[in-house]
């Protein structure tokens, strides 16, 4: 069976760049799971070029928006990202990232201006109010995991970029709050979501 590179899920294409990812969160939907939303995410013969997902997207506004999130970070690929978001922008399709927020720890550089033109949205999930409650809700397998993912953020608004923390709803009401506190201290929007399951 060939690898899933995109994927539908109502109106928007989502895409999955990789299986790599520096977190190893506990209610990430990948865990034991082979699909999601019947789609097999495990990248069995390897990452796709942009290339390949260009010519899965097509005509990106067919979709409502292009979104890059699968089974992976997908700012482990960088300049693949910004290369399909150049391809949807030229179309006039529309695309967001959906990310855990260590693209510029992965980078080694603030990757936020980089971003700046190429994504519409970007969602960084935020999943926990302290660096501790981070560590073990995410598991994270990259230093000052927690720091980044909110010096990310930062950067992001201060670029220009349309930028929103998410949180699920499973670590319940309180943490939510606490969660609210940390983003307004950003100065980002924070949206709950619920946890998929
Ligand atoms: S950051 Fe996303 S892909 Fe990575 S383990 Fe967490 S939920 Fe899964």
């Amino acid at each position: 069976m060939k690898d899933t590179y995109t994927y539908q899920i109502g109106s928007n294409l989502y895409v999955n760049l990789t299986n790599r990812c520096s977190n190893r969160c506990t209610f990430c939907v990948r865990n034991g799971k082979e699909r999601y939303e019947g789609y097999p995410l495990w990248l069995k013969g390897g990452e796709p070029t942009a290339e390949e997902v260009k010519q899965e997207i097509g005509d990106p506004t067919k979709y409502g928006e292009i979104v890059f999130c699968g089974f992976g970070e997908p700012t482990e690929r960088l300049q693949t990202l910004l290369d399909i978001c150049a391809y949807v922008h030229a179309r006039g399709g529309k695309t967001r990232l959906n990310t855990n927020g260590h693209g510029s720890l992965l980078a080694g550089r603030n990757i936020a201006p980089e971003l700046k033109g190429h994504l519409d949205g970007v969602n960084v999930s935020l999943n926990a109010p302290t660096e501790a409650e981070y560590a073990a809700l995410c598991l994270p397998q990259i230093a000052g995991a927690f720091a980044g993912m909110l010096d990310f953020a930062r950067a992001c608004k201060k670029a220009g970029v349309n930028v929103w923390f998410s949180v699920v709803d499973c670590i319940g009401a309180e943490k939510v709050e606490e969660c609210r506190k940390v983003a307004s201290g950003v100065g980002i929007p924070l949206r709950v979501r619920p946890m998929i399951t």
